[in-house]
């Protein structure tokens, strides 16, 4: 394309260009998408480091589109939150996920209650229907508060005001878990964290990946180490997230970590992949 000559209005990164018009003509599909039923969940267990046991698992949104394939999440959760879809995408995603946990539950009785953890855009934060639509997508299917955690990022309560916190700590006081997503990347005080009605740490990627090599960096180690008995005397679980090899995993739980996820344990996959996996842990 750089041949044509001529047009000097001609772009000089046709990638770039090619990128943009995906992401315009994604921009102008997400409703029809939401519409059409376009968008599935993949499940991605949360496993106990103690026992091994399935805790529970993430929902995952994908977007199986006609002409592109199955798209990530960060292909378009910025542009839905971009366009303000963000909001009936959001629930539609906790309702699907409740709803799903709710069938697990059903399908193994006796194995305890199933958690489903839901990620919330800051968005969804900001709405005013938050706390009434969960509450409305739990009793309608019939799930506890306490299945329910839905993770914030950091970055979105970094600053966060008493008005942005008061629909949070409503759902805390209702038994729903709040987690703080992708937690050491952004910049927030520590002692910050007692203003916040968290129960839940999740450690980011970038941690875990500091443990790749076994003995870990014992930089990382010290890090993660003041996290967690940090996040211990504040009474908060610590999950660590992209756990990919045992090395890290068996480093992760001596370190006291209290959950973990990742492709050592399992991909994110549809919802009866999951429902083998707990089966598994159920019988034993
Ligand atoms: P996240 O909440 O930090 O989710 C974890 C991401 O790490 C997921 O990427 C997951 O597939 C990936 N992952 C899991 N285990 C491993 C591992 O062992 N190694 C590596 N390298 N990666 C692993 P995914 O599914 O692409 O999601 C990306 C982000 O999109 C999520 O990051 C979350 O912030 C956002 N997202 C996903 N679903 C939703 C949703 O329903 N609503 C909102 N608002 N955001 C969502
Ligand atoms: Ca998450
Ligand atoms: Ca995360
Ligand atoms: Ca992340």
């Amino acid at each position: 394309a750089k041949s044509a000559g001529g047009n000097r209005y001609e772009l000089a990164d046709p990638e770039a260009d090619a990128r943009a018009i995906t992401r315009h003509g994604l921009t102008t599909a997400l409703p029809a998408a939401l519409d059409r039923g376009e968008f599935f969940i993949e499940y991605q267990p949360l496993v106990r480091l103690g026992d091994g046991g399935v805790h529970g698992a993430e929902a995952l949104v994908r977007w199986l589109h006609p002409q592109h394939g199955v798209l990530g999440p960060d292909r378009f959760i910025p542009l839905a939150e971009h366009t303000g879809l963000i909001v009936p995408l959001g629930r539609w995603v906790l309702e699907q996920s409740v709803r799903q946990a709710r069938e697990w539950q059903d399908r193994h009785t006796g194995a305890g209650p199933v958690r489903i953890n839901v990620n919330l855009s800051p968005c969804q934060l900001t709405h005013p229907g938050l706390v009434s639509d969960t509450v409305d997508i739990l009793e309608r299917a019939g799930l506890e508060p306490s299945a329910l955690c839905l993770e914030v990022t950091e970055s979105a309560l970094i600053g966060a005001d008493d008005d942005l916190l008061k629909p949070l700590r409503r759902l805390a006081e209702m038994g729903v878990d709040i987690a703080l997503d992708d937690f050491g990347t952004g910049y927030s005080n520590l002692a910050n964290l007692r203003r916040l009605p968290v129960s839940i740490l999740k450690l980011d990627r970038s941690f875990t990946q500091g443990m790749q090599q076994f003995p870990a960096d014992p930089v990382d180690l010290k890090i993660v180490e003041g996290i967690v008995s940090l996040a211990h005397s504040l009474d908060l679980s610590v999950t660590v997230e992209g756990v990919e090899t045992g090395a890290q995993a068996e480093q992760l739980r001596i370190l006291g970590c209290d959950t973990a996820q990742g492709w050592y344990y399992a991909r994110p996959g549809p919802p009866d992949r999951l429902h083998e996996l707990a089966l598994v842990d159920a019988t034993g």
